[in-house]
């Protein structure tokens, strides 16, 4: 058994409060069973990767917690073929479920099912379940669990996850899940607003059992992600895949300066705002490209590669340059299609994945093409500069240093585009 530790990552919304969320991440589990990672996979990808994609199977050194490293280490949750998510609603008698529960899973689903659905290209069928359809009485009111920002996982959520196994009864066997979502009434705590509590405990190895298997992957949504601009019903949604995310192995992109360093480009960076994608490197790590649709970029001179745009079913999308075992770039074409619903500057997003950074520490460098230019989008809490960051045919990314060179070179009628790695 791994010290449980926790992490308080602060996230900004555009022009509003700022917003916390907690992401606890401990170690990982050897622990089989349902609402726990898939026996055979470990919860990471499982299958073999060819050895042309070694070099970028990069990996993180030991005491990362949560790292984009591939594979990812066990304990997280399965993340392709069918997932069945435990949806439970709970209420306090401190805060009353308003409204019927099936009112509050509706503001997540369908929405969450399509959402993973089209950003897996189908691989993700994720099963949203709900053996108990009205709202779960907690036995204690709400302020008794202790809950708030920065709430360690015990005393509080242990006791309220003890509360909400006792509470099911024989009406939940918890051995026919992979997950556990907790949709808390919205009423029970402050603003989403003031204060984000939503947070999800993944490969948790020190998770009561339910049913003989632990809850080792569960996420905690409350309050309303509502900015007040009128999109909350179609918005409203995306924190539930951010915080599933995490039971995937996803860390937090989001530093303490905000979503300065991966922009709008990953959910795990903005779940706020108009709809986005995951970025390529984290589909790849979830298990969603084939490894043809992936190229490892490791040969000296000059190679072209075709990418065909992210949010479109086939083809090759990411280019990997590895730097080192631990880190390297990524590229891939960003179009406003598919789960990008704002993209105002279509082109190659490049961006660095560092394996030996931890959640909440900025694991992923997007790099702005257009630097200090404040962007070209004015959709509310999209992070602005980093919204025109793509590289457009004729422009070249450099890392001297490493003799390394990217260079977009055409956009076919296809839409498909071109780019050079140049390795010296
Ligand atoms: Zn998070």
């Amino acid at each position: 058994m791994q010290p449980s530790s926790r992490r308080i990552c602060p996230r900004r919304v555009a022009s509003l409060a700022s917003v916390t969320v907690l992401t606890l991440a401990v170690g990982t589990s050897a622990t089989r069973g349902h609402l726990t990672p898939d026996p055979a996979t470990g919860g990471a990808i499982a299958q073999a990767h060819s050895a042309a994609l070694r070099p970028c199977m990069i990996h993180g050194h030991v005491g990362v917690q949560m790292s984009e490293g591939i594979p990812t280490v066990s304990g997280y949750a399965r993340s392709a073929g069918t997932v069945h998510a435990l949806t439970l609603m709970i209420d306090f008698s401190d805060a009353p479920g308003q409204g019927r529960a099936l009112t509050r899973f509706a503001e997540f689903f369908p929405q969450t099912r399509r959402w993973f659905a089209t950003s897996s290209y189908g691989r993700l069928d994720y099963r949203p379940e709900t053996p108990i359809r009205h709202w779960l009485r907690m036995p204690k009111p709400f302020r008794s669990y202790g809950i708030e920002r920065g709430a360690p996982f015990d005393p509080g959520y242990r006791a309220l996850i003890r509360d909400i196994v006792a509470v099911t009864g024989p009406k939940v066997d918890f051995r026919h899940y992979d997950l556990l979502n907790v949709l808390v009434t919205p009423n029970a705590g402050p603003s989403a607003l003031d204060t984000v509590l939503s947070v999800t405990f993944a490969a948790n190895t020190e998770a009561p059992d339910a049913d003989g298997v632990p809850i080792t992957n569960a996420s905690f949504i409350y309050g309303r992600q509502d900015d007040g601009s009128g999109s909350y019903a179609m918005t409203g949604y995306r924190v539930l895949p951010h915080e599933n995310g995490h039971i995937f192995g996803l860390p937090d992109l989001y530093t303490q300066e905000g979503g300065g360093a991966a922009g709008h480009w990953d959910i795990m960076s903005e779940d706020w705002g108009a709809d986005n994608d995951l970025l390529g490197w984290h589909k790849w790590k979830l298990g969603w490209l084939d490894d043809s649709q992936v190229s490892c970029a490791t040969r000296r001179g000059t190679a072209e590669y075709t990418l065909t745009p992210l949010g479109r079913a086939g083809g090759r999308k990411l280019v990997f340059v590895p730097i080192g075992s631990t880190a390297g770039y990524a590229l891939e074409l960003r179009t406003q299609e598919g789960n990008d619903a704002v993209v105002c500057r279509p082109g190659i997003l490049i961006y660095k994945v560092d394996a030996d950074v931890d959640t909440g520490n900025g694991p992923i460098t997007v790099y702005d093409s257009q630097r200090n230019s404040g962007g070209c989008t004015r959709s509310p809490n999209v992070q602005a500069e980093l919204s025109d960051a793509p590289f457009a045919p004729g422009q070249t990314f450099k890392d001297p240093k490493r003799g390394i060179a990217i260079t977009v070179t055409e956009a076919d009628l296809s839409g498909d585009y071109r780019v050079h790695v140049t390795r010296r």
